[in-house]
């Protein structure tokens, strides 16, 4: 496998600042540097001090990367991938981290020069914090990263990415990225819109009720409920960048809501005893 001489990071926020504090100090790279748009971000990059450079140009982080890594909200890929394109080499493989694939694969096809290869990347980890402060060592350990690559990139490429997340603690799964998007929208969007939209049931209701809602919430709604504390550009982003997935998704669930409905309605204590005892022994298998 070829030595990696430099890598640059594209956005360093919770996920990327991460990564770079996992393979800093393994030998992976000889170099690394790390693009932010705002002063404020680059000046709390140069305190973290994990990474060797930290530019406000596209065209100083890229230039030179054998790897570049994008770590920006969804929506903000396209730009991205458009203004670093003049100025990667023709070896340069390009990845990211980002929630959903087809939407940004379209993007690649349309700005990244043909002989490049793009492995796009999602490691399935994350908190509901942002920021290169948020990130923290460790992250991926014991995780999965699903990885959506088209089948005419290099070998040789995708070794290497897959071995940059094994370095990270990371399993690797390689998936179609229309499968990938499906999976997610069961197992990660729609969970985020259920917690976002029950709290914003919440701030709705009357000001004592909210009152006490806050004060009362067991552990069991504030854990169900913790991701709606996440960044709001990101998850905008996410929404309305795998809709289709989505929608399609949402009305089999709504449809399996409105049956619950239908049973407490109806008292069918033994739809609900069943349901229920269904979903617990999936649920015990989740956390092994
Ligand atoms: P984050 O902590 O909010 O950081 C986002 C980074 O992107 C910041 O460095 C920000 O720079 C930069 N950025 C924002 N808008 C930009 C724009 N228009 N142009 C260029 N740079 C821009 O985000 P994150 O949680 O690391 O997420 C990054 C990606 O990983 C997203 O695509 C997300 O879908 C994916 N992801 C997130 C999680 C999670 O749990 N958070 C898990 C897996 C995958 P400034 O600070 O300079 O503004």
């Amino acid at each position: 496998m070829k030595k990696i001489n430099k890598i640059a990071f594209i956005g360093m926020g919770l996920i990327n600042s991460s990564l770079a504090r996992d393979l800093n100090d393994l030998g992976f790279y000889n170099s690394s540097s790390a693009y932010s748009r705002t002063k404020k971000t680059r000046n709390i990059l140069r305190k973290l001090d994990i990474v060797d450079k930290v530019e406000e140009s596209y065209e100083k982080t890229v230039k030179g990367a054998d790897i570049v890594i994008i770590g920006v909200p969804v929506a903000a890929f396209s730009n991205v991938i458009k203004k670093i394109s003049p100025f990667l080499m023709k070896s340069t493989i390009i990845t990211d981290v980002g929630s959903v694939k087809k939407s940004l694969i379209k993007s690649a096809e349309k700005y990244l020069p043909k002989n490049i290869d793009f492995i796009p990347g999602h490691p399935i980890a994350g908190t509901e914090n942002s920021g290169p402060e948020a990130g923290f060592k460790g992250l991926f350990k014991n995780g999965y990263c699903i990885l959506t690559p088209k089948s005419n990139i290099k070998k040789e490429s995708l070794d290497i990415i897959i071995k940059m997340w094994n370095l990270a603690g990371m399993k690797v799964d390689i998936m179609d990225p229309e499968y990938h998007d499906m999976v997610l929208a069961i197992t990660s969007h729609i969970p985020h819109i259920i917690a976002y939209s029950i709290v914003g049931t919440i701030s709705s209701l009357e000001k004592s009720i909210k009152k006490e809602v806050i004060k009362y919430a067991a552990s069991g709604f504030k854990d169900f409920t913790r991701i709606a504390a996440s960044d709001p550009i990101m998850w905008r982003d996410i929404l309305l960048s795998n809709k289709g997935s989505i929608l399609e998704m949402l009305s089999i669930f709504k449809k399996d809501l409105a049956t619950l409905e239908k049973a407490i309605r109806n008292e069918d204590s033994k739809f609900l005893y069943n349901l229920f005892s269904k979903t617990r022994l999936i649920r015990k298998k989740i956390n092994k």
